[in-house]
């Protein structure tokens, strides 16, 4: 299973964990905690992007350790706590996913605060984009002031290129890509991503290409 980055945000002295890894992913996070001069104990609040195990394979066990809230998007916070079950990916790898899922499959954890599209969070200076497609809930986080955009899974950069969310893993792919115009509407300098480089420049540019280059294919 492809492993995850995960973010810490500290907004004017709160810290905040946007995706968490990958399941026994707890001593890594504390490690990347110290070498930031942090400790663990300070997390406010986890923000998952969405339910993949990949993002929150260590949410329940990091949520219990730390005491930290749960914030996440109303259309997927019944997926984090498992009183539903995530819709099958409709892509090619459904047969992968249904033998492999049940290994992967993180423990269900509670969510203190559901979020909606335009929410700001407070203690984050993080606005919520609801980007359905990857999964009905999936959302990036927009960072006004520092100009940065958290991407989950709705945005990679992948494979030398920058592009909408790998289809096998989708849940509607068509939806994802339609959901990818909603970022042309901000001011972007940096992205990050949970699975790819960085990009520090030209990510306006980027973002509008990309948004054309769907829009025609359709
Ligand atoms: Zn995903
Ligand atoms: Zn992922």
């Amino acid at each position: 299973m492809k492993i995850a980055n995960f973010f810490l945000v500290v907004n004017h002295g709160e810290l905040t964990l946007i995706d968490v890894g990958s399941k026994d992913e707890i001593e890594n996070i504390r490690r990347k905690f110290d070498e930031a001069g942090h400790s663990l104990d300070q997390l406010k609040r986890i923000i998952p992007t969405h339910c993949h195990p990949d993002h929150i394979g260590s949410l329940a066990a990091l949520k219990q350790a730390t005491g930290a809230q749960v914030l996440a998007h109303e259309a997927e916070a019944p997926f984090i706590t498992q009183e539903a079950r995530l819709p099958r990916a409709r892509g090619a790898a459904w047969l992968l996913h249904a033998l492999t899922e049940p290994l992967f499959r993180p423990e269900p954890c509670p969510v203190d605060q559901t979020l909606k599209h335009g929410d700001t969070i407070e203690g984050t200076g993080l606005t919520v984009i609801h980007m359905p497609g990857h999964s009905p809930g999936s959302i990036c986080l927009y960072h006004r002031e520092a100009r940065a955009l958290f991407t989950g899974d709705a945005l990679i950069n992948m494979f030398g290129k920058m592009g909408g969310p790998f289809p096998p893993f989708c849940w509607e792919t068509q939806r994802a890509r339609r959901s990818l115009s909603r970022l042309k509407e901000l001011d972007v300098e940096t992205l990050y991503f949970s699975h790819g480089e960085t990009i520090r420049e030209g990510a306006n540019e980027k973002i509008r290409s990309l948004v054309e280059f769907m829009n025609k294919e359709g």
